[in-house]
């Protein structure tokens, strides 16, 4: 089976050498897989330098998995056409993130199955059921058995079928098979955190925010590994750089005290990443200091606005006191705080400038920016149906407008946008950091976006 990640995008603002995403998702699949005896090829986007399709006629697989998010369902279409025209009795399958929750617009010609559940085994399930119809099994017995593989949609005959996904328990999760991230030491770094391996503790996310997809995850089922069990398999990987992708690492205090304790106990030295709220961080200053003495390098938080206002708009439960206590407490111990915003689609252009004047207040050192939103599969996608204005899903990137702001044109939004990226850029080369990007290479880009017409700068 060729497992594959698809490119993140073919502009330049893919993020390659900069930020690179370990195949976490499809080397869990591997090891049950192995077990049933098949054998298994990762093809990289990020990495690759020949392209699926070479593979695909090399390798020659039976079945070819493909696992995305939004921005690169064109992608994942794409390969699994592609190995159809090849052969087109190779088996296409699609899963992840995007595939569980818009299932419709993977479920089309050239893909075979799409898997809505996080349960790796049901690959392995299908992978058997589509070797013994090969072998001449009566069809009403593989029908049978493909109607009890949950979260699965499928064909018989003309007929489109689809079963009901259940919450997966994360527990059940085999152990990641790291060859590929092993055998790429130069790739998969954080910044300038080289080799960072991903590790997952949970599924899902126990808050609500409105704009927020990834807390659907697992039919929105929080679902957490034994603290020991993590610390066991961060003990086992070859790499100081720890990349901790739950979407909020930094919820269970009595865990998290327990985290630190067996890291202590077992003299491990990493570096960690991971995700978690600013009010966490605010309420909990000892639990922080704890954190970075075991290693805690960079916490991701999703401060996403300025104005309280804003906050309540978009069910955050935080306020602007209390980021500003979370980027307080971060500074003062010493720990790389990135606050994540939101540029929402009613900003006029002091917004921007604000956004700018809080970090440089607070001395927030690293700000990420994403342009509202409206999810394909989350209520806002209806609330701003009379607004979108692009139907490509490579532009639901965060990077792009999808939706036609309130208070100006696409274009002007546009301009502010970068104008802040720029300025944003400028403050960090400044402050040293990010030294190992081509600045220069950056802010003449996004000169040339401020005046460039881009292709959904139509209205
Ligand atoms: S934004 Fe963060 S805290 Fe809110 S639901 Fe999403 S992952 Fe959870």
């Amino acid at each position: 089976m060729l497992l594959v990640h698809p490119e993140i995008s073919r502009t330049r603002y893919n993020f390659v050498g900069v930020i690179e995403n370990e195949c976490l998702e499809l080397e869990y699949i591997i090891p049950a897989l192995k077990e049933a005896g098949c054998e298994t090829k990762i093809w990289d986007g990020q990495v690759e330098k020949k392209s699926v399709k070479s593979l695909i006629k090399s390798f020659e697989p039976d079945f070819l998995y493909v696992c995305g998010r939004t921005r690169q369902e064109n992608f994942m279409l794409e390969y699994c056409r592609a190995a159809k025209s090849i052969n087109e009795r190779i088996v296409t399958m699609v899963g992840g993130i995007h595939a569980s929750l818009c299932p419709d617009r993977l479920f089309l010609e050239g893909v075979d199955y799409v898997f809505t559940s996080y349960n790796v085994f049901n690959i392995v399930s299908v992978m058997e059921i589509e070797l013994l119809k090969e072998q001449g099994i009566a069809r009403l017995e593989t029908e049978k058995k493909l109607e009890k593989v949950e979260g699965l949609y499928y064909r018989l005959g003309d007929k489109s079928k689809h079963n009901k996904a259940v919450p997966f328990d994360i527990k059940k999760l085999p152990r990641p098979d790291r060859e590929y991230f092993y055998d790429r030491p130069d790739n998969y770094r954080y910044l300038e955190l080289r080799h960072a391996a991903w590790v997952r503790t949970a599924f899902s996310c126990p808050f609500r925010c409105k704009f927020c997809e990834r807390n659907r995850m697992n039919q929105g089922v929080y679902s957490k590994r034994d603290i020991e069990d993590v610390v066991d398999e961060i003990e086992s990987i070859k790499s100081d750089n720890i990349y901790i992708v739950d979407d909020d690492f930094l919820y269970d205090s009595e865990r998290l005290k327990q985290f630190v304790a067996l890291l202590r106990k077992r003299r491990i030295k990493k570096k960690y990443i991971c995700y978690g709220r600013a009010d966490f961080i605010a309420n909990n200053e000892q639990i922080m200091a704890e954190l970075k003495s075991v290693g805690l390098y960079y916490v991701l938080v999703g401060l996403e606005a300025v104005s309280d206002d804003y906050l309540m708009a978009y069910d955050k439960r935080s306020g602007v006191k209390i980021n500003e206590k979370s980027v307080r407490i971060c500074n003062e111990l010493g720990i790389n705080i990135m606050g994540m915003f939101i540029l929402d689609l009613h900003f006029k252009k002091k917004d921007f400038r604000n956004i700018y004047k809080w970090a440089k207040v607070n001395k927030l050192r690293h700000v990420a920016l994403s342009i509202f939103t409206p999810e394909m599969n989350l209520p806002t996608y209806k609330e701003y149906s009379d607004r979108i204005i692009t139907n490509n899903p490579s532009h639901f990137d965060y990077l792009h407008l999808v939706a036609e702001p309130f208070n100006m044109s696409v274009r002007r939004y546009y301009f502010n946008y970068y104008v802040l990226l720029i300025k944003l850029f400028l403050r960090a080369k400044r402050d040293g950091i990010y030294d190992f990007i081509d600045y220069g290479d950056y802010i003449r880009s996004f000169l040339a976006n401020m005046v460039r017409k881009r292709k959904n700068d139509d209205k």
